[in-house]
C-alpha cells in the first residue's frame, strides 16, 4: 500500500515537473525556472567564496577554532608542493548532493553553475586580474568511455568560453585504478607516478590546478609536484569541494 502511494506520488511529481518544467532549488526548495539553484542561493554561495573567513594556510579549509593550519594538516599534512589551495565549499549537505547530480546523474547544466563559482574564486585569488593558466586534473583512462564526458574538462571549457580564462592541458593520467576504494596510505602510494606531463606542451610560469574534490590531497600534491618539477614557478590548487 505504502509503496503504491509512493509510486503514485512520484508519478504525479514526474508528470507535474514535465508539464510545468520548473525545478526546485536544491538548497532552499523554492521554485526555479531552469537550473537548480535560485538566484538568492546562488548569490549566497558566491559570497561564501568571496567572503573573508579564515582558512587553513595549507589546504584552504575554513577554520573553526584553529589558527593558521587546520588539525588535519597539522597531523598528516601531505600537500607540500602547492603555493596555496582554495576549495570553494566544504563537502556537506545539499552541496554534496550537487556534486552527485553533476558527476553521477550527468546533470551537465551544473557545469555552468560550477564555472560561475570557479570564476568568482579566480577573481578572489587574483584581484589584480593577472590570471595564470588553468590546468584541469585529467580523468583516469577509461572514465570517458564509461561516463561519456569529463566534468573537469567541461568546467575548463566554460571557464574559457564564458569567462575568458586561459586553459592549458598539461597533464595526462596513466593509472587505471579507481581511487575511492583505496585507503589513505594506498592512495598516496598509488598517486606517485599516476600523472605525466603531456608531450611538447609549453610550460606556463603560473598555473591554477583545478579539481572537483580535495579528499586526502594526494592528487593535488602529485600534480603540483610534477608541475613544479617541470618548471612552473607558482601553482595554486582550486577545488570545488573539500572533505572535512
Ligand atoms: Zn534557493
Ligand atoms: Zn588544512
Amino acid at each position: 500500500m505504502f509503496r503504491t502511494l509512493l509510486f503514485f506520488k512520484r508519478w504525479i511529481y514526474t508528470v507535474l515537473t514535465f508539464f510545468f518544467s520548473e525545478n526546485r532549488c536544491i538548497c532552499c526548495n523554492s521554485p526555479v525556472y531552469g537550473g537548480f539553484l535560485c538566484a538568492s542561493c546562488l548569490k549566497n554561495c558566491a559570497s561564501e567564496i568571496t567572503g573573508n573567513c579564515s582558512r587553513c594556510s595549507v589546504c584552504g579549509k575554513p577554520l573553526l577554532s584553529e589558527t593558521d593550519i587546520c588539525s588535519d594538516c597539522r597531523q598528516k599534512r601531505i600537500l607540500f608542493s602547492a603555493d596555496g589551495c582554495f576549495p570553494l565549499f566544504t563537502y556537506r549537505l545539499w552541496k554534496k548532493n550537487m556534486l552527485f547530480m553533476w558527476k553521477m546523474q550527468n546533470e551537465r547544466s551544473l557545469s555552468f553553475v560550477f564555472a560561475y563559482f570557479a570564476a568568482s574564486a579566480m577573481r578572489k585569488l587574483y584581484p589584480e586580474g593577472n590570471y595564470p593558466a588553468i590546468c584541469g586534473v585529467p580523468p583516469r583512462p577509461g572514465k570517458l568511455r564509461e561516463r561519456g564526458w569529463d566534468q573537469i574538462k567541461e568546467l575548463c571549457f566554460y571557464l574559457k568560453v564564458l569567462y575568458g580564462f586561459r586553459i592549458c592541458s598539461l597533464l595526462v593520467r596513466v593509472n587505471r585504478k579507481q581511487q575511492k576504494k583505496l585507503d589513505r596510505a594506498a592512495r598516496i602510494k598509488q598517486m606517485e607516478g599516476s600523472y605525466v606531463l603531456r608531450n611538447s606542451c609549453r610550460i606556463p610560469e603560473r598555473v591554477v590546478l583545478i579539481d572537483d574534490v580535495f579528499t586526502t590531497g594526494s592528487t593535488a600534491e602529485s600534480c603540483c609536484a610534477l608541475l613544479k618539477k617541470a618548471g612552473v614557478r607558482n601553482v595554486k590548487v582550486l577545488t570545488l569541494f573539500i572533505v572535512d
